[in-house]
């Protein structure tokens, strides 16, 4: 059965009567007139449909707990969004808990992750009782058992731990394998647990987590990462009598950005998962666990587009044609940083006959600054609004003020409804933490 993640464009997408590209009732247009390019317009359908593939997908398991992982896109809006329909959330620093706090999200069903976790980071989660923490490391073990112990708390724990499995996506996205930066390596684990049994008793440790890496075709490897942590629960067991009880496999699951991506579907990935995870608790003779699945990017990618209007151009005799948007890099981080690819149509005329080939640069001041290398769209002219897909995973999240320049709006559509969800930056934003001294300041 398909899903949600392997569609191009969301769900909503069609050209209206009057031939323009609409996404949730709304025409792209009208949006680009209404509240500027660019914009990020993110469908609530979209959202709402890739949420129900993976309950429904997962339903075959009684214990499963999906945690969105909010650095894909974090706002309070779609905290809210994707809570409604009974997610949790995976959070990986203090700005992404008091997001989600302020939006209302069961501090319960939130787990904090992260190689790095500050004092103050920590302080927050175990203050506002967020539900779980994955240690990551030995020095996080012993710096969240003080804390905890000076609130006179038990803080519920996983361990993080590097399974050792590689995938086949960019290097940077990979997190699984032997010599990552995160969690503990499979030999460091029996340290651990000695430690929290014995020296560090405001920790209370439920199961274990891993996390391969993103964007990831293929559907092998979830297999092999529940055998993993099936196995070392069981190993554990034996070894320390602990019966740990959740295994948090991560996310990863891929969207398909161009034509020729052809991401898994939810149900393929979810029938892998429970039928090794049954069998595994079989053969290994655990009581079988909580799941713990934290899918970011492909819970929001697809919903989200970005409008950008068409300037200026440039064409490189002999060379390349190139046509320059409003936005790029500081807004869709993406391309510059990890050669990633995007589909792109004019919405204002999507269906006009496609001329010859064209690359889309950013305005930014960098010659890495391009969106889309070589792309068929139809005759450009300055004006044009360019609807890029797939934009609604990792782009905001890793937006930047470069140039200084202000972020974009992001607009949630539902049923030819249009609400702002991100205002966009001002001017008076963008000073708004400057300081002068005032032995700088010409009297
Ligand atoms: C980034 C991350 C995720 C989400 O990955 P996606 O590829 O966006 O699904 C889940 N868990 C952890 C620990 C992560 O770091």
């Amino acid at each position: 059965m398909n899903s949600t993640n392997q569609s191009l464009k969301p769900l909503t997408t069609k050209i209206n009567s009057a031939g323009n590209i609409e996404i949730g009732g709304c025409d792209l247009t009208a949006l680009a007139e209404n509240y500027g390019t660019p914009l990020y317009v993110l469908d609530e359908h979209t959202v709402r449909s890739v949420c129900n593939d993976y309950k429904k997908a997962f339903s075959g398991y009684e214990k499963v707990n999906m945690m969105y992982a909010s650095k894909a896109l974090c706002s309070m809006a779609t905290a809210a969004l994707i809570a409604s329909e009974g997610f949790g959330f995976d959070v990986v620093s203090s700005g992404e808990i008091y997001t989600v706090y302020k939006a209302g999200v069961d501090m319960a069903k939130v787990l904090f992750n992260g190689n790095n976790k500050s004092v103050d980071e920590l302080i927050l989660a175990v203050e506002l009782g967020v539900g779980r923490i994955s240690v990551d490391n030995f020095f996080e073990l012993s710096l969240l058992n003080e804390i905890a112990k000076s609130h006179n708390k038990v803080v519920d724990i996983l361990l993080r731990i590097t399974p050792g499995i590689e995938c086949h996506t960019h290097e940077y996205i990979q997190t699984g394998h032997l010599d990552s930066k995160f969690g503990f390596d499979l030999t460091q684990i029996d340290d651990a647990i000695d430690l929290i049994l014995n020296n560090y008793k405001n920790l209370k440790l439920h199961g274990l987590h891993a996390h391969i890496g993103s964007q990831i075709f293929e559907t092998s490897i979830y297999g092999d990462e529940i055998e993993i942590l099936v196995k070392e629960i069981a190993r554990l067991d034996e070894k320390f009598g602990l019966q740990l009880d959740e295994i948090n496999i991560g996310g990863g699951l891929g969207v398909k950005y161009i034509d020729t991506d052809c991401p898994p579907s939810v149900f393929e990935i979810a029938d892998i998962i429970i039928k090794r995870l049954n069998d595994c608790v079989e053969r290994y003779g655990i009581n079988p666990p909580v799941l713990f699945l934290e899918p970011g990017r492909s819970i929001i990618s697809t919903a989200g587009v970005t409008l950008y209007t068409i300037g200026s151009s440039k064409q490189v005799p002999k060379g390349k044609t190139y046509f320059a948007v409003d936005g790029g890099m500081a807004d869709n981080a993406r391309p510059s940083m990890y050669q990633a690819e995007y589909y792109a149509e004019l919405v204002n005329k999507p269906e006009a006959e496609l001329s010859s080939q064209v690359t889309i640069a950013g305005r930014f001041c960098e010659s890495g600054d391009i969106l889309i290398k070589d792309i068929k769209l139809p005759e450009l002219e300055e004006g044009d609004i360019l609807c890029v897909y797939n934009t609604g995973a990792y782009n905001y999240s890793m937006a930047s003020n470069y140039n200084r320049v202000q972020k974009p709006a992001m607009v949630l559509v539902n049923n030819s409804q249009s609400d702002i969800i991100i205002k966009r930056e001002t001017l008076e934003d963008l000073i708004s933490h400057d300081e002068i001294p005032d032995r700088l300041i010409r009297k």
